[in-house]
């Protein structure tokens, strides 16, 4: 097996670059600073054209591009900078060890191996001849907590390219879908009276019960009509909530939280109207969050040339759905196909022990290779 892969993989994971979440000045290990010099560092050693783009204070995504023969066309592999944190790890983080034919290290899973193999598939194509498209790596920071490396390459470049592939530990299958995921606060509303006169005012948290019942219908409601052959059904619960404020004042205020895993033909805004229809007019629904799903066809002839080249490598075609979000949910507002391809089982991601197997960090570059090698499908 490459040495260059391996050391590779290694190098990035003795480079600390914990997510900072919502630090405002931090320093190592958080941060993608020291991994964005490294990327781009190595870029200029093996002669490719790396640019690094601001994205906000002390964060950056690195871009490498190289040109094609037919310009009209962009291929952009992504794979992510950061890692999340290292709580409860029972190995060294940033100390690469190779045992058992895995390589251990935070961020050697999740997905520094994708990000490895990625950058050696590219400059092997680029070396190997001229390109069909352009092609372009993003190495972006910032998608473990809120995707800004992705939504600012997205903002600014998005609209030239026309197909993109998402390196995370998928074991190499080919994954064509998400679920897209919302958070929403729900609010009802009441007056507050002394608790000896209760009514004299109205109690948020008995308004609240009555719309936690309706909640739960909706929920079985929305579970039976929504079905997806990759994705099975959408999913919803309330996973927090708070009221009142003390033992002798009847609430005025009442809130619940609600989890949404919602499906491709979905939006965030028609989950938050559907609900608001069986909910009273004075209860209050507000988006907290959400990350849109994915969907690309899985006829598309880019995922047919994907499923043949892990054909080729692993001796299987498989085309699937995973739950959790990544970078493409930052491309939804615009239609060309995505895919999610890796190296790497997400089971071994954010644990205490992560590791990859040293057969799919191969596999993983050998994929990648053999796919570029054809004309993308694209
Ligand atoms: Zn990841």
């Amino acid at each position: 097996m490459s040495n260059e892969l391996i050391d590779l993989c290694q190098e990035m994971i003795s480079i600390p670059s914990l997510n900072p979440q919502d630090r405002q000045n931090f320093q190592t290990p958080y941060g993608e600073e020291q991994m964005v010099h490294f990327v781009s560092d190595w870029c200029k050693t093996h002669s490719l054209d790396a640019e690094i783009q601001p994205v906000a204070n002390q964060r950056n995504n690195v871009i490498v591009s190289a040109p094609g023969q037919d310009g009209s066309k962009t291929l952009l592999l992504c794979a992510h900078t950061d890692t999340v944190g290292t709580d409860g790890m029972t190995i060294d983080p940033f100390k690469p060890i190779l045992q058992d034919n895995k390589l251990y290290g935070r961020g050697s899973c999740d997905t520094k191996a994708s990000l490895a193999c990625m950058l050696l598939a590219f400059h092997h194509r680029v070396n190997a001849g001229p390109l069909p498209y352009n092609l372009m790596l993003l190495a972006s920071c910032g998608e473990e907590h809120n995707m800004i490396g992705a939504k600012t390459f997205a903002q600014n470049h998005g609209h030239t390219i026309s197909a993109a592939i998402f390196g995370e530990p998928t074991e190499l299958k080919t994954i064509v879908c998400h679920k897209g995921s919302l958070r929403l606060k729900v609010a009802t509303h009441g007056k507050s009276v002394h608790s000896s006169q209760p009514d004299a005012g109205r109690n948020a948290i008995y308004t609240m019960a009555k719309e936690i019942q309706k909640i739960e219908a909706f929920s079985h409601q929305r579970q039976k009509e929504t079905d997806h052959p990759l994705l099975g059904h959408e999913t919803l619960a309330i996973t927090m909530m708070d009221g009142g404020k003390q033992l002798n004042i009847i609430p005025n205020q009442c809130q619940a939280y609600i989890e949404w895993r919602y499906l491709p033909k979905h939006n965030a805004n028609d989950c938050r109207e559907a609900l608001s229809k069986v909910l009273e007019s004075t209860t209050e629904i507000n988006i907290l969050n959400y990350f849109s799903p994915m969907q690309t066809n899985p006829d598309h002839s880019m995922v047919k040339q994907c499923r043949q080249s892990t054909d080729k490598i692993c001796h299987h075609q498989k085309v699937e759905g995973v739950s959790y979000a990544t970078d493409a949910s930052a491309f939804d507002e615009l239609d060309f196909p995505k895919i999610i391809l890796g190296p790497g089982n997400i089971a071994q991601a954010h644990t205490k022990d992560e590791f990859i197997k040293l057969d799919q960090l191969k596999k993983g570059l050998d994929v990648y290779k053999t796919y570029l090698a054809n004309d993308w499908g694209i």
